[in-house]
C-alpha cells in the first residue's frame, strides 16, 4: 500500500530508519529531512507542549556513526534519484528538499561527539549535492552551549552555512520553569545566546500558547525587554520565529494548553518588528 506523506503526517518511523526521517513541512513548503539523535526519547527539558511520546529525562545515547552515514547517504539518494516522492504520494508542489533539520526526540546537542556528527551530516549532504542549495538547520534548546562539543558543533554548522534555531519560550526564569520545566537562569540564557550568535547564524524559535500565566502581558513585555537588551549587548539574532501549537502534546498538561489566536500573535509580531527585528509567524 502506498503511504502518504502530508503536512499533517509527522510519523518519524515512516521511512523505517533509525536516525533519518522525512517530514513534509508546511512551514518550509517542501521536504524537510529530519535527523534524530535521540531515538531513546530523552531530553534534558520537559516542555509542556512536547510531542515526543514517552519523553524521559536524559541525554541522547551514543551515536552509531556508520549507521547514520549509511542511512543519510541512502535516503538522500532515494529522494534525489529514486521514486521517494511517488512512493509516499507527496504533492507535486512539495517535491523539493527544503532543509536538513537536526531535530530529535530530545535535545540533539546532548549526543556524544556532537560536533563530529554535524560535520558528518554536512559532508554527506554536500557530496549528495543537497547542501548548500537546501538549508541546514539545528533545532536546539541551547542549554548545553557551555560545552566544548556543542560550541564545536555550531562552528561545524557555520562551515556549512547552517543556522541554529534557539528555543526561547519565555524571557523570564518563572516562565521557563512553567513552560520548559528548566531552571535555566537569566544570566545563563544570555551567555548562551551570546555564544550561539558568536559562532553561527541564530534565530529564536518561540512557541506561543496560553497556559496559566504563560504569555501574560507581563511575559510579553519581558520578552520585548530581553530583545532590547540583546540589541544593546550586540547579541545579534537573524530572526524571531513565532509559532503556536499545531499538534497534540504528549505531556500531562496537554488538555490545558490553548493555541494562541493568529490576531494575538500578529499583534505581538508587530511589537517585535517595531524593535527592528525580522519576525516570522507560523499559526
Ligand atoms: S526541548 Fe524539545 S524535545 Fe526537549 S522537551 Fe522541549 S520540545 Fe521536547
Amino acid at each position: 500500500m502506498t503511504k502518504s506523506l502530508t503536512t499533517t503526517n509527522h510519523d518519524r518511523d515512516i521511512a523505517g530508519l533509525k536516525y533519518v526521517y522525512p517530514v513534509i513541512s508546511r512551514r518550509a513548503g517542501g521536504l524537510s529531512i529530519g535527523i534524530n539523535f535521540n531515538p531513546n526519547n530523552a531530553c534534558n527539558w520537559r516542555c509542556i507542549y512536547c510531542q515526543v511520546p514517552n519523553l524521559q529525562a536524559g541525554n541522547a545515547p551514543a551515536l552509531d556513526f556508520a549507521l547514520l552515514e549509511q542511512e543519510l547517504g541512502f535516503f538522500l539518494d532515494y529522494v534525489k534519484n529514486g521514486d521517494f516522492f511517488e512512493q509516499f504520494n507527496v504533492e507535486i508542489n512539495h517535491r523539493v528538499i527544503k532543509d536538513i533539520a537536526i531535530s530529535g526526540n530530545g535535545e540533539p546537542s546532548s549526543v556524544k561527539d556532537f560536533d563530529k556528527a554535524i560535520q558528518l551530516i554536512g559532508e554527506i549532504a554536500t557530496a549528495a549535492d543537497v547542501l548548500p542549495s537546501s538549508n541546514f538547520v539545528l533545532i536546539s534548546n541551547g542549554s548545553l552551549l557551555h560545552q566544548a562539543s556543542s560550541q564545536a558543533g555550531l562552528m561545524a554548522l557555520a562551515r556549512y552555512n547552517g543556522e541554529l534555531w534557539f528555543k526561547l519560550d519565555s524571557a523570564t526564569e518563572a516562565g521557563r520553569k512553567l513552560i520548559n520545566n528548566t531552571g535555566q537562569s537569566q544570566q545563563k540564557l544570555i551567555e548562551h545566546l551570546k555564544i550561539a550568535t558568536g559562532l553561527c547564524n541564530t534565530k529564536l524559535q518561540t512557541c506561543m500558547l496560553h497556559f496559566q500565566q504563560a504569555w501574560s502581558d507581563s511575559e510579553k513585555q519581558a520578552y520585548l525587554d530581553l530583545l532590547k537588551e540583546l540589541r544593546e549587548k550586540e547579541i545579534n539574532l537573524q530572526q524571531i520565529m513565532l509559532y503556536s501549537i499545531a499538534r497534540q502534546s504528549f505531556q500531562p498538561e496537554a488538555i490545558e494548553l490553548v493555541r494562541m489566536e493568529p490576531a494575538e500573535m500578529d499583534a505581538f509580531a508587530a511589537d517585535i518588528k517595531a524593535l527592528g527585528y525580522d519576525v516570522s509567524v507560523s499559526y
